[in-house]
């Protein structure tokens, strides 16, 4: 990531693979402009905030005219690096970690999940889609041929901060936590937490209790949950 890239406000940097998706398809689709109320209308974001996002990245849009499709697409491309590949790693090959494996994040043409690890002997040695299981054993060795940066991590929480602490001494720029453990790690490593349950729970929360109409409208009579 250039420096400039960096000044994007998280916010922001969250909703780009939205954007991302919804341009494709409009470009799939043939279409060569798109305003930002029909943006907003598809991704749920009210159209100031895109507006505002869109600002970021200098003034991209003309009034009445809309947004040049493939100009935004190449754009996020670039700010996404859709054209560089990602291996990822994933540790932890229970049910969860094999919806993941089986997954595999085709929708995205930037990522790809390229090594799975376990203890389980039954699992070791196994493929899961196209992705070899290997002994945990093997982590530090794997990570290392294989140039892999971003580690999904999918064991029981009690293992997590123990395989992390191995992961802290490897190479690997980030880990994508959907342990419910929270992790120590050093400044040099990201790591963001994904506990599916807590987002569930949240979520029945906020419709039972924020269903009046009143609360987070995206100016269309639509919720926004986006923000
Ligand atoms: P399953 O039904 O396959 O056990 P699960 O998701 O309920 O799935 P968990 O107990 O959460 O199982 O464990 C997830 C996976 O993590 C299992 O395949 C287990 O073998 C593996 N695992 C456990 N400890 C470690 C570890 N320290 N390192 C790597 N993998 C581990």
């Amino acid at each position: 990531m250039t420096s400039d890239q960096l000044k994007i406000p998280k916010a922001t940097a969250k909703r780009l693979p939205l954007y991302y998706r919804f341009l494709q398809y409009l470009y799939n689709s043939g279409k060569q402009k798109v305003s930002s109320a029909e943006l907003s209308q598809a991704v749920k974001v009210d159209s100031a905030t895109i507006r505002r996002d869109f600002s970021y990245f200098g003034a991209l849009g003309k009034k009445g005219y809309g947004y040049n499709v493939q100009y935004l697409l190449s754009f996020f491309r670039k700010t996404l690096d859709q054209d560089e590949l990602t291996k990822v790693g994933l540790i932890g090959v229970g049910n969860l970690g094999t919806a993941l494996l089986q997954y595999n994040f085709t929708k995205n043409n930037n990522t790809k999940i390229v090594a799975a690890f376990d203890i389980s002997p039954e699992k070791i040695g196994k493929k899961i889609g196209e992705v070899p299981v290997y002994s945990l054993d093997q982590l530090e060795e794997v990570l290392e041929k294989e140039q892999i940066p971003v580690i999904i991590l999918t064991v029981p929480a009690s293992a997590a901060q123990g395989v992390t602490d191995r992961l802290i001494r490897t190479n690997i720029k980030g880990i994508l936590n959907f342990t419910p453990a929270r992790l120590t790690v050093p400044p040099n490593i990201n790591v963001h937490h994904i506990d599916l349950a807590v987002e569930l729970q949240s979520f029945v929360y906020f419709i039972k209790h924020y269903s009046d109409h009143s609360e987070k409208m995206d100016g269309k009579g639509k919720k926004d949950y986006n923000r």
